[in-house]
C-alpha cells in the first residue's frame, strides 16, 4: 500500500521525471488591487504598472517558494506595454508582444494562472468587466455560454493539457474561474460594487494573499484536470455598435454572418474556432 502511495505521489511530480516546473502567468490590469478606475488602466500610468507590478512579483516568490522552476510572466494588458524587465522578479521571465491563436500553449507549461484578471462582460459586480475589449465586444459566446478572457485561456491551455492553478482579481473573477475550475486557488484582491467602485485591499494585503495563494497552487499540478470546452466548439462574437462588422464578413472563412453585429465561427475544437476568428 505505501509503495503503491508513494508511485502515486511520483507521478504527480513532474520533477521526478526531469521536467521543469514553468508557470504561465497571464497578467492584466483591471483585476489589479487598487485600480478601479478606467484612466488607471492605461499602460503608463505610473501607479497602476507598481500596482500590478508588485502583485505579478509577489506570485512569483509564491510560485518559486512552493517549487516552480521558472515562471513566465505575460504582459497581456493594453498592448503588451506595462511590464519592464527593470522591474520584474528577477528570476521570472517576460514575455512581451501579442501572442498568436494557441496563445502560446502549445509549449505545454506545466500549469496557467492569472494576475489582475478581471471578469467577463455584463457582470454588475465585475470591475471593468470586458470580455477582450469593453469598447469593441458587446458579448462573446462559446458553444452558447457567455465567456471572457478566463474562460477562453482556460479552454485554450486545456486543449494542450494545461491545467489553471490560480487566479487574483476581484471576487467577480474568482466566481467566473470557480465555475469552471472550482480547485484553483484565488486571491480576492477587492470586491466590486458598481463597474467603477470597488473595496480593495491594501497593496501589502494584496500581495500577501497572492503569495500564499501562489505557493499553494504549485502543489495542485497533477491535481486540476485541465479544463476543455465541449467539442465541436461554436465561438460567437456580439460586437458593440460601434465595431459592427463590415459589408464582406460572409466572405471571412468559416464564418456566419449571424446579424449586422454578431458573428460565429464553428470549429472542430477551441483552437480552430479561435483561429477561424482571429485570422483576417
Ligand atoms: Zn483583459
Amino acid at each position: 500500500m505505501r509503495i503503491l502511495l508513494v508511485f502515486l505521489l511520483m507521478l504527480n511530480c513532474p520533477a521526478l521525471w526531469g521536467q521543469k516546473t514553468t508557470i504561465f502567468l497571464i497578467t492584466d490590469a483591471e483585476g489589479v488591487g487598487g485600480v478601479c478606475r478606467q484612466d488607471q488602466t492605461d499602460p503608463k500610468d505610473q501607479e497602476m504598472r507598481q500596482l500590478l507590478t508588485g502583485e505579478i512579483n509577489a506570485a512569483v516568490e509564491g510560485f518559486l517558494a512552493g517549487g516552480a522552476d521558472e515562471v513566465l510572466v505575460w504582459d497581456g494588458h493594453d498592448g503588451s506595454q506595462t511590464l519592464s524587465t527593470l522591474t520584474i522578479h528577477p528570476k521570472a521571465k517576460l514575455l512581451m508582444g501579442g501572442l498568436g491563436p494557441t496563445m502560446l500553449m502549445e509549449r505545454r507549461f506545466s500549469a496557467v494562472a492569472y494576475v489582475g484578471q478581471h471578469s467577463k462582460a455584463n457582470i454588475r459586480a465585475g470591475v471593468m468587466a470586458h470580455s477582450y475589449s469593453s469598447l469593441g465586444i458587446q458579448n462573446m459566446l462559446v458553444n452558447g455560454k457567455p465567456v471572457g478572457e478566463i474562460d477562453v485561456i482556460a479552454a485554450m491551455a486545456g486543449h494542450f493539457g494545461t491545467p489553471v492553478i490560480m487566479l487574483s482579481g476581484d471576487q467577480a473573477a474568482a466566481n467566473e474561474l470557480r465555475e469552471i475550475v472550482p480547485d484553483a486557488e484565488m486571491a480576492v484582491v477587492k470586491e466590486g460594487i458598481g463597474r467603477y467602485a470597488c473595496i480593495s485591499l491594501s497593496s501589502t494585503a494584496a500581495r500577501d494573499l497572492i503569495r500564499e495563494a501562489a505557493r499553494r497552487s504549485v502543489s495542485k499540478i497533477g491535481k486540476i484536470k485541465p479544463y476543455k470546452a465541449t467539442s465541436p466548439v461554436t465561438l460567437q462574437i456580439e460586437y458593440t455598435t460601434r465595431n459592427s462588422l463590415p459589408i464582406d464578413s460572409e466572405s471571412r472563412t468559416g464564418a456566419e454572418v449571424v446579424d449586422d453585429r454578431t458573428i460565429r465561427f464553428k470549429g472542430k475544437d477551441i483552437l480552430e474556432a479561435w483561429r477561424l476568428y482571429r485570422s483576417r
